[in-house]
């Protein structure tokens, strides 16, 4: 099987608006695409499509630091909502419950590991579309790339 060769989108950075960053990632956080706010994004919860249902934008853009990215978001989504909990525990009972706490912060944490997972993968797609917005040239490889992908799964059934 031949691969394709990752693509260098080198897209130069743009400074975003307000606007659009709020946009991209008021997509992102209701599980839509970044890019055209349509979807479907999601195989299943823990997993993304390979592209987006309507506007074709592969959930992978050709980098080799999402993953990277990807945790970054999510533990410090997972780390700021733990410590919110942990604050509005500490203010809403006289005495601080160290003993729920010590049990039940750990549990909130995986809780929210496993709740926040798709929109960090999407907040992070947001985030890189931020800097370097898809171009038309981008966009037929997305396109084209996700063909070869259709077809050679056809090919293997
Ligand atoms: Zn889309």
């Amino acid at each position: 099987m031949t691969r394709r060769p990752e693509m260098d989108s080198e897209t130069d950075m743009e400074i975003p608006s307000l606007g659009r960053t709020l946009r991209l990632f008021g997509r992102a956080f209701t599980l839509r695409c970044p890019n055209c706010g349509g979807g479907p994004v999601l195989e299943h919860w823990m997993k993304l499509r390979v592209r987006c249902g309507r506007c074709g934008l592969r959930m992978q853009r050709g980098e080799h630091d999402t993953v990277m990215g990807f945790a970054f978001i999510l533990f410090t989504m997972v780390g700021l909502a733990a410590y919110v909990a942990l604050t509005l525990t500490m203010l809403a009972t006289e005495e601080t419950p160290w003993d729920l706490l010590e049990t039940g912060l750990p549990l909130l944490v995986l809780a929210l590991l496993f709740a926040f997972f798709p929109l960090a993968k999407l907040g992070w797609l947001a985030f890189d579309l931020m800097f370097r917005p898809v171009t038309p040239q981008e966009m037929e490889w997305h396109r084209a790339a996700a063909r070869q992908y259709e077809t050679e799964r056809d090919a293997s059934r």
